[in-house]
């Protein structure tokens, strides 16, 4: 069949399932699901698809199987590798799930809920706070991004020291598989030993074995007292003995801990309304810290201001800012929070989303700046991350007056010495950010080739026709 009519049954076979509004193909309302939101990527595509049931898109799927149309899921279009951009072919789909944003059920005795796979995050944090529970995965993005691709890329994010990853807050899925047959684990049960765990293949896999349509999860009590501190602490080394005094003598309240350089509140002060310098010096290394509890008695503060004081008397801190009331503690998470925004506003940049054992934290920093400030006087290193998880976001920024396409044109030597020091320390060349389409054949360099040959067969026996989001993680097949 000659392309065009192709293209045009296709389309026909689209409106059949789901009507006309809910297939886009005008320039005007496609665009934006056509580039990822760092703008690496800007793709094309046969049709953006806008299903609204879970038998829309098993149909919907059964449909690409048989015409080997390749499908990219779509959730938010926050994430940060380019995994829900289509390639530049216009022969793919955009799989939106935006519009499957119910809350099936929620259950506060079961302590869990289920949800489609188009909530928004911060919408599933209000439903459990509803019924006075807690669903503590929390991004930057969570205003935006959905549980679906939450699952997908395996986020971290603020609370992963305390509560773990998406991952660790999945009690069961409804997976359409590339063919269109629905697969449903969404039992509410925290004991299952009833053979291979299918449900976690999809964890983690960028859409490239199946859409995920809806998820049951896990909550957790909602805290009631919290403690934060804005504290200056005298190196890396000194925030890494900090957490574990933190834990050992909190009774392992530690909810947040986030390593902050002093670059990152110079860019943010200067560049994001609003945000203010929480110390009165300048430091190189600052943390920010947050205890929570979901007792209401427990005295925080104090715990966190002892803590913080003999952290002081054996030379860790260099100072400290314990949040007075909710206007300070917001003003601490509105400077973290502002990083991305603010390396954005600084000009072009290049991210490594890195993850080391704890303790070899030190290390990599020492080794790595030093080799960076050698090598790359045009960089400026903004390392700023969820130290509590042993994970960075390793980032360069174009010194100002640098040329930025020299500086992008570098970005090759840089990626690889970073992601060689990590692989040696026996770290991880994506902590939370996944694969997508950016880091293919950095995933090929570094994953041992039996894993990779498990990759492969995984996704041939379950995608055998390769649409599933071609070319991510994988080269496609
Ligand atoms: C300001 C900011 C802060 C951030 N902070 C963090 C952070 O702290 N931790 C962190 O881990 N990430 C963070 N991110 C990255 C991003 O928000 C996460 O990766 C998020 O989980 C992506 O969700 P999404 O709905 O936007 O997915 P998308 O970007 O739409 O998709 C991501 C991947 O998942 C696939 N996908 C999406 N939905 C489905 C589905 N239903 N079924 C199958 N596949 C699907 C897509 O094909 C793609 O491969 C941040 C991003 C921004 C912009």
């Amino acid at each position: 069949m000659p392309p065009a009519v192709a293209d045009k049954v296709a389309l026909a076979g689209f409106r059949r399932i789901l009507g006309d509004d809910a297939v886009l193909v005008d320039r005007g309302a496609t665009a934006p699901y056509l580039v990822d939101q760092r703008r690496l990527y800007e793709g094309k595509a046969l049709a953006v698809l806008r299903p609204s049931t879970v038998e829309q898109v098993s149909q919907l799927l059964a449909f690409c199987h048989g015409t080997r149309i390749g499908v990219v899921p779509q959730g938010g279009n926050t994430g940060y590798c380019g995994g829900a951009t289509p390639d530049d072919s216009g022969l793919q789909v955009v799989l939106s799930l935006g519009r499957m944003d119910r809350v099936r059920s929620i259950d506060p005795v079961n302590y869990s809920m289920v949800a489609e796979a188009g909530c928004i995050l911060a919408n599933l944090q209000q439903a459990a706070l509803q019924v006075d529970r807690y669903f503590p995965l929390s991004l930057g993005s969570e205003g935006s991004c959905q549980i679906g691709g939450n699952l997908s890329t395996n986020a971290g994010g603020l609370n992963v020291v305390r509560y773990g990853m998406a991952r660790d807050q999945l009690l069961g899925l409804e997976v359409v598989l590339a063919d269109g047959r629905v697969l449903s684990t969404l039992g509410e049960l925290r004991k299952d030993n009833t053979g291979y765990d299918l449900k976690s293949l999809f964890v983690g896999a960028e859409g490239t074995l199946g859409v995920i349509s809806a998820a049951s999860l896990k909550l957790a009590p909602r805290p009631r007292a919290q403690a934060t501190a804005f504290v200056a602490v005298r190196n890396v080394a000194a925030a890494v003995d900090l957490l574990n005094l933190l834990r050992e003598t909190s009774g392992d309240r530690v909810s947040s801990f986030e390593l902050i350089p002093n670059i990152a509140i110079e860019l943010t002060t200067r560049h994001i309304a609003g945000v203010v310098q929480p110390l009165a010096g300048e430091y190189a290394w600052c943390v920010l810290c947050e205890l929570t509890s979901s007792r209401a008695a427990d005295d925080l503060d104090a715990m966190l201001e002892s803590a913080l004081s003999d952290a002081m008397d054996g030379g860790l801190l260099e100072d400290a800012a314990l949040a007075q009331n909710e206007r300070q503690r917001a003003a601490f998470w509105r400077l973290r929070e502002s990083i991305p925004a603010a390396q954005r506003l600084e000009g072009p940049s290049l991210k490594h989303d890195v993850a080391l054992p704890i303790g070899a934290l030190p290390r990599f920093v020492a080794q790595a700046s030093e080799w960076i400030a050698a090598h790359f006087p045009q960089a400026v290193l903004v390392a700023y991350g969820h130290v509590g998880d042993g994970n960075l976001h390793f980032n360069v920024n174009a010194r100002r007056g640098a040329d930025p396409v020299a500086f992008v044109a570098s970005a090759d030597a840089l990626r690889h010495h970073v992601h060689d020091l990590v692989n040696s320390l026996g770290g991880s060349i994506s902590a939370e950010h996944g694969i997508g389409r950016l880091k293919v054949d950095e995933l090929e360099r570094y994953a041992p080739a039996l894993e990779l040959e498990l990759m492969r067969s995984i996704k041939s026996a379950l995608d055998p026709n390769g649409i599933m989001n071609p070319g991510k993680v994988l080269k496609a097949i």
